[in-house]
């Protein structure tokens, strides 16, 4: 918001500037020609200030699309919490949250950031950035229904292929960050216990319990 504003000031700059080539601004007799420099300064800052807000909004109307998509049509809509979402958001302290009644799925500072990192390259993602595209799927499939965390994120890890390809990524380079996802991120959490542990499952391998047997799952042989 705080950017919106200061892009609106200096393209109000850019038009009181032009306004006085056109019409005599107060004290002068005559209209003055326009300063150049000075136009081109201001609706480079007024483009540059725009530049954040329009790319945060471009990014969580793509990313409503693609959960909309792993969500089975379940209508989703995704917000990036700025720094200062987060810290008035009761659930502060977890990665993201999603409602399945309105489809709002929120991801927490720094988390979309660290998506669009893992998006520019997802053959060299670091543990946080698998760790973003595991949190993106896990929301969208609270979006289809699912509110028991083990039973979400095990829908999530037999997904994370089908997101990363939605999102971009190259078929084999999104089976292997997927594979990775499932193979260290998740059985590490299996690990560490305690809150992590709720987000965890030893029925969630291929041919037990939870396996969906869905076609295109992240343990699927090709
Ligand atoms: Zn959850």
């Amino acid at each position: 918001m705080l950017w919106i504003l200061a892009s609106l000031f200096f393209i109000w700059c850019a038009f009181r500037e032009i306004r006085g080539s056109i019409v005599a601004p107060a004290g002068f007799d005559s209209p003055r020609p326009v300063e150049k420099p000075y136009l081109a300064l201001v609706l480079g800052l007024a483009a540059a200030l725009a530049w954040p807000p329009v790319h945060t909004w471009y990014f969580q109307w793509f990313l409503s699309r693609k959960a909309t998509e792993l969500a089975d049509e379940h209508r989703a809509r995704v917000h990036c919490n700025s720094l200062f979402d987060t810290m008035l958001d009761p659930h502060m302290l977890a990665s993201g949250h999603a409602n399945p009644a309105d489809g709002r799925i929120v991801l927490q500072k720094p988390w979309c950031g660290t998506l669009m990192a893992y998006l520019r390259h997802p053959g060299r993602a670091s543990r946080a950035e698998l760790e973003s595209l595991d949190i993106f799927t896990h929301e969208s499939m609270h979006i289809r229904g699912e509110l028991n965390e083990a039973r979400t994120e095990c829908q999530a890890i037999q997904r994370n292929y089908r997101s990363a390809k939605l999102l971009g990524v190259s078929d084999a380079i999104a089976k292997q960050n997927a594979l990775d996802i499932y193979n260290i991120n998740y059985q590490e959490r299996g690990k560490i216990g305690g809150i992590q542990s709720a987000y965890y499952s030893d029925e969630c391998a291929p041919g037990k319990a939870m396996d969906e047997h869905l076609i295109d799952s992240t343990w699927a042989s090709p």
